[in-house]
């Protein structure tokens, strides 16, 4: 038989092995997005220019299978 304490105890168990899946499946999905083409699921070539003139950084990704550009972004130069 289980105790109130117990119930509570198993609940927030069950919560924090759920907050588990739930950032180990963001972090999936955040890595898949980053290094795969979202249309055809082929790796993602990255190149940084880097623009000293203007002081920033321009990452730009392109699919080697659909040639798909990922939008690039900018950093700035710190
Ligand atoms: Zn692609």
């Amino acid at each position: 038989m289980n105790t109130k304490k117990q119930i509570n105890a198993d609940h927030s168990l069950s919560l924090i092995e759920e907050y588990v899946r739930d950032k180990k499946a963001l972090r999936t999905g955040f890595l898949d997005n980053h290094f795969n083409c979202q249309l055809c699921g082929s790796e993602l070539i990255y190149s940084h220019v880097t623009h000293f003139v203007f002081e920033e950084v321009v990452v730009e990704a392109e699919c080697a299978s659909c040639q798909t550009q990922k939008t690039a972004e900018v950093h700035k130069l710190q």
